[in-house]
């Protein structure tokens, strides 16, 4: 073999294994047991959802779970709930009026226990799940500040998940976070002052989220606590949207306090609210309220 087509041959063979270890080093999608409450395939109404079977369902959990972890660059979760874990056990049931994910016991070294609540009420409504992808990253995402923790949840919600009317409609769902508080304001179901009081716990390390203490009844359900999601979720996509992926989510998964923020991101959380407010301040809707509400009742009223 004349000396240049060795080279070549080499570095085809290089190219080749290169390409090759591309290939091997793709990660398998995570294994998961399925466990459901007793009642949870009789309240699941299949036949209001375009995945008729329960097998179809798991698909989608499964195809959930690698685009977050496709998406945020997510390595090592699982171990995070396990250090030998190389399998999710998954316990699905639908209860009351709130989703959330728990951590229960692991019962063997190598898979890691985790629980998902549905949210009942909002199956009722729209016959279909809308928030196992919120739940699933909360899953895969912890933080020192829930406001964080609970912003990228919905990012992913909306990106990959059945919020996603904007993104099916290719429209900025940022005009959403911007205009559905000024209706509040317009309404005066809710004063500029009390805006800019949620405002201030968006991005904070620990809890920040102090409405129950004031809406005991129906936390979740009250328009200060949706607020709060939504700045929180407005905060978390400006983020997304101005700094690397990987920048955004080592702040999230890897901070500690709020001193993270200049640490991952280079500028303090009261100068990046600042930017926030700002962007938000410029930015101008094409869509007005009764648009958006349009939107997502046509959104609900067909199957995913
Ligand atoms: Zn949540």
């Amino acid at each position: 073999m004349p000396k240049n087509n060795r080279f070549l041959y080499l570095l085809t063979a290089i190219l080749i294994a290169f390409c090759a270890c591309g290939t091997t080093a793709r990660k398998e999608p995570v294994p998961i047991i399925f466990y459901y409450d007793a009642d949870f395939w009789t309240i699941y109404d299949l036949s209001r959802t375009s995945f008729p079977t329960q097998e179809r369902f798991e698909e989608l959990t499964g195809s959930y779970i690698a685009q977050i972890e496709e998406r945020l660059g997510l390595t090592g979760w699982l171990q995070e709930i396990n250090p030998n874990a190389d399998t999710l056990v998954f316990h699905l049931n639908i209860q009351g009026e709130k989703s959330h994910t728990e951590f229960p016991p692991n019962v063997l070294e190598n898979e890691a226990e985790v629980r998902i609540t549905l949210n009942r009420k909002a199956l009722a409504s729209v016959g279909f799940d809308s928030s196992l992808s919120h739940e699933l990253t909360h899953m895969m995402c912890h933080s020192f500040s829930q406001s964080l923790e609970e912003g990228i949840c919905d990012y992913m919600n909306d990106e990959i998940g059945a919020t996603g009317f904007c993104r099916e409609l290719g429209w900025d769902i940022q005009e959403f976070y911007k205009v559905i508080p000024a209706e509040y304001a317009r309404t005066r179901q809710m004063s500029e002052a009390e805006l800019m009081e949620i405002i201030g716990f968006i991005g904070k390390e620990g809890i920040g989220y102090p409405y129950v203490k004031y809406d005991t009844s129906k936390a979740l359900n009250s328009p200060k606590s949706t607020l709060w999601y939504e700045y929180s979720a407005s905060f978390v996509r400006y983020l997304m949207e101005h700094y690397e992926t990987e920048q955004v989510v080592n702040l999230i998964r890897m901070g500690e306090d709020e001193s993270a923020y200049t640490e991952y991101l280079g500028k303090s959380l009261e100068g990046l609210k600042k930017d926030w407010l700002s962007y938000m301040e410029a930015l101008e809707p094409v869509h007005d309220f009764q648009d958006f509400e349009h939107a997502i009742q046509e959104f609900y009223a067909k199957n995913p």
